[in-house]
């Protein structure tokens, strides 16, 4: 059979969608091309706004006008908080499984699943975590080592614990494995993601933490780097920072979502930590790693947010040390806390924050870019362009840049560590001279 897999949303989806695809081809079926038939179409979404949800259904839409005899099976965060909403919209044939019951999608019998069925269960019950693994990455630069899945904080405005259950943490046996195999594949750079990764370990039996599987993965496989994916405030103790200060291989770059500068929004968001525990957090991080790249979100437009709880937004931003921002507006979500709440902000006020917020958040990541002008910066080669001349790739601490070559016969390898000299900053990357 001919499939097609359609990802959207995180670092997690796409882990388990390789994952699937990687099962799909040891099961006999072959990933249709750009160009090819399709007989099943998995689309696997996300339902973090109402945006991701649209986006899932025209996606389908585009899919059943293009290869109207495909079968359609709807997984992931969507198909599981709104299976029957989902079902009656798309209006034809299809299959919908939760999150928590994806490893239906791992079983090589999965295309006898009759469509117009719907495999979702209450995944607040869920125990385990399913178990996603991956041999031949995509590509051997980056890949995803998810450790952990779900969320039990219920942060007022989110549908992810509806839509990924409790904290479940992958046992450290098979954290290593998956390492080992990557490890094997050739792979340079991990990224250790989940959904709330600062939870791990909490529900395993053996008394193992974050810090605990960092240090073991980060001096077990010297040959890779390790990137952390996102962190509650909270959760980035001293020993996290002192391992991340001491290990070679662990990279300087922290993302530290705030959502807000006002007290009183976090606490009606449910957040657990105030602007000021955010601040000491991000300053000690800065002090212990002076070159590191440090991320946060923030959301504009909650309900009840005033002018004053924004301004106080912009002020913590622009006293921290952050180097780069996302800006979301809010988004009301069905089944969660906040979507009973009155909506008190109109939807170009949300938008004239976003905009501010984001040029804050410019100004911030050019003045950190600016810091490495003069000096050598090594970056993972992902994309080399023969033709321009250049190689593109990330460094530890997340600066993007592109390495324009002396000689063509320099040419790298993806994949292999290039070092330039900073010359210029253009469209928010570092521009500069390869040496080796
Ligand atoms: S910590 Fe809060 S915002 Fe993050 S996934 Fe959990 S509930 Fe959602």
């Amino acid at each position: 059979m001919l499939v097609k897999v359609i990802t959207f949303g995180c670092k997690v989806n796409q882990f388990e969608s390789q994952a699937i695809i990687e099962a799909l081809r040891r099961a006999g079926h072959q990933i249709a091309g750009p160009r090819d038939g399709v007989d099943i179409c998995i689309v696997n979404t996300c339902a973090v706004t109402a945006r991701a949800a649209y986006e899932a259904r025209q996606a389908i839409r585009r899919v059943l006008r293009r290869h109207p005899g495909a079968r359609i099976i709807v997984t992931g965060c969507y198909a599981q908080t709104d299976p029957w909403g989902l079902m009656e919209s798309i209006d034809t044939n299809i299959c919908v499984i939760g999150n928590d019951q994806k490893e239906r999608l791992l079983n090589p019998k999965f295309s006898s699943m009759d469509c117009l069925e719907i495999y979702v269960g209450d995944i607040l019950k869920k125990k385990n975590i399913t178990p996603f693994s991956l041999h031949s990455p995509q590509g051997r630069t980056r890949a995803y080592l998810k450790i952990q899945d779900g969320c039990s904080a219920f942060c007022s405005y989110c549908i992810v614990p509806y839509a990924r259950g409790p904290s479940r943490s992958l046992p450290v046996e098979e954290v290593l494995e998956q390492a080992k195999r990557y490890e094997e594949a050739g792979v340079r750079e991990i990224v250790v993601t989940g959904i709330h990764v600062g939870f791990y370990g909490r529900d395993l039996e053996d008394a193992v933490s974050l810090v605990d599987i960092l240090d073991t993965l980060t001096s077990r496989f010297k040959g890779c780097r390790f990137r952390l994916s996102s962190l509650e405030p909270g959760e980035l103790t001293d020993d996290i920072i002192a391992l991340a200060a001491e290990r070679e291989n662990f990279c300087p770059h922290f993302h530290i979502p705030l959502q807000s500068g006002s007290s009183k929004v976090l606490k009606s968001m449910g957040r657990r930590y105030t602007p000021e525990e955010f601040m000491e957090r991000v300053n000690v991080l800065r002090e212990r790693l002076p070159d590191a790249a440090i991320g946060t979100d923030c959301m504009v437009g909650y309900p009840g947010e005033e002018e004053a709880d924004f301004e106080m937004t912009c002020e913590v931003i622009k006293g921290s040390p952050i180097t780069y921002l996302h800006v979301f507006p809010y988004s009301r979500r069905p089944g969660t806390r906040a979507a009973g709440m009155k909506e008190t902000v109109t939807k170009r006020e949300k938008e004239r924050r976003a905009r501010a917020l984001r040029a804050i958040g410019e100004e911030k990541k050019v003045a950190f870019y600016r810091q490495f002008l003069g000096t050598t910066i090594e970056i993972l080669a992902e994309r080399v362009d023969r033709k321009r001349g250049t190689v593109q790739g990330t460094s530890a601490n997340y600066l993007q840049a592109v390495a324009r070559l002396k000689v063509k016969a320099q040419t790298p390898q993806p994949n292999q560590i290039v070092k330039l000299v900073a010359k210029s900053i253009e469209d928010q990357k570092i521009f500069g001279e390869m040496i080796s």
